[in-house]
């Protein structure tokens, strides 16, 4: 079949990362050709779901740096959409004291305003978390409306009159010509572009591996795992609960309300190797009875009885760092590592700096 030549960028993935790429691309007067193997808002990868905890509590200075850029480019997409997309409810991390206390000082560094307490100054303010070890707080944190924030992503896109969003859409081949690709779509038509971005998550080691492999790079080894948080109905209103992670002894666990569904709880990367396009999204009963105990003795304030399970994907690496680089006319986006949501407009800005001739941030870097 005969390709089209298309002089713009083939995004590749309509998850957080594709949708916020294919905005910071337009918003840059570039065209774009979005493709997204799923429906608009599917449940099938890493993006679904209502909400997202936004946090600037990390050890590491870098990611912490990361996270007052990203919150610099929300503020200005919810004023770019008028639409609210964080709602700043605060965060509270809990738990080991080495972690809680090297947060508190990367914190520290950043100028980021925190708030340390006891164990009792903490339940008395948020009585639906029993507390251990040492406790922190930050207000510029909060829940990222997630769901809304891809269709404004996707939206703003498609209004700037340069992208052209097709969904349910499958990238079957790209085909690798030196200075410029041919991808293939599964209706059998394909483009020729200059510039591909397989912001595919997931999907990244079988999609664009082999690709780059004839380029002489490796992907880093992208560990795909299904993992099921679950909502459970709170006993409290909704003002009482802040975004929330405990730095438990053994695996850390993340929660944070979803209006309307509960509060969301989930053990961080803990759910087994899957194939992404073969899994069967059903919740392995015995880490959800460990997920339901833990919410029983550490969550209170909400029926541990009454899990609502979610099922979604992990792409992690080694080291729970992003990849985000170029090679050619290639660029890609993966290993978001299961804390990627938040810098999203961010990752769109990185990665559509990549696609239009910028340099790598060295953090991502293959
Ligand atoms: C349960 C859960 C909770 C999380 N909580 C948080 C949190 O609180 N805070 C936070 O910061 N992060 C969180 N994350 C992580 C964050 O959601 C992810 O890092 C982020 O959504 C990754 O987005 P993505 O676009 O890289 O991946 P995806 O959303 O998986 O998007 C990749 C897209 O590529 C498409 N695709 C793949 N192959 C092809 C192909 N061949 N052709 C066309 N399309 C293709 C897929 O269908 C998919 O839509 C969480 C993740 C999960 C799963």
């Amino acid at each position: 079949m005969e390709s089209i030549r298309f002089d713009g960028h083939v995004v590749i993935g309509g998850g957080a990362v594709g949708a916020a790429t294919a905005h910071a691309l337009t918003a840059r007067g570039e065209r774009v050709l979005l493709v997204e193997q799923h429906g608009r808002g599917h449940h099938e990868g890493s993006s679904h779901g209502a909400t997202r905890i936004f946090r600037q509590g990390y050890t590491d200075p870098e990611y912490v740096a990361l996270t007052s850029r990203a919150l610099a480019l929300w503020d200005a997409l919810e004023t770019a959409s008028g639409t609210t997309l964080l709602d700043r409810t605060g965060a509270v991390d809990h738990g080991r004291p080495e972690v809680v206390d090297a947060i508190a000082a990367a914190l520290s560094d950043a100028d980021i305003p925190h708030e340390t307490l006891t164990t009792d100054q903490a339940s008395a303010r948020w009585p639906g978390i029993a507390f251990e070890g040492h406790v922190l707080t930050h207000a510029s944190a909060g829940r990222i409306r997630s769901a809304e924030a891809i269709e404004v992503f996707l939206t703003l896109a498609d209004g700037s009159g340069l992208a052209d969003l097709r969904f349910d859409t499958p990238v079957t081949a790209i085909e690798d010509h030196g200075d410029d690709v041919t991808v293939s779509f599964g209706d059998g038509t394909a483009v020729r572009t200059r510039s591909v971005v397989a912001a595919v998550g997931s999907w990244a080691p079988t999609l664009v591996g082999a690709v780059l492999a004839g380029r002489g790079v490796r992907l880093p080894a992208v560990r795909v795992t299904q993992e099921q948080p679950a909502h459970f109905p709170s006993h409290l209103p909704d003002q009482a609960w802040p975004s929330f992670v405990h730095w438990a002894d053994g695996d850390d666990v993340y929660g944070l309300l979803t209006p309307g569904e509960g509060v969301k709880v989930g053990f961080h990367g803990t759910g087994p190797v899957v194939d992404p396009d073969a899994r069967d999204k059903r919740p392995v009963a015995a880490e959800a009875e460990r997920l339901q105990a833990y919410v029983a003795r550490y969550v209170p304030g909400v029926d541990a009885t009454r899990p609502t399970f979610i099922s979604c994907l992990y792409d992690t690496t080694p080291d729970e760092d992003f990849v985000i680089d170029r090679r050619g006319p290639i660029t890609v986006a993966t290993g978001f590592s299961g804390h990627g949501f938040k810098f999203a407009p961010l990752l769109g800005e990185l990665v559509a700096d990549l696609a239009t001739g910028g340099a790598p941030h060295p953090r991502f870097a293959l």
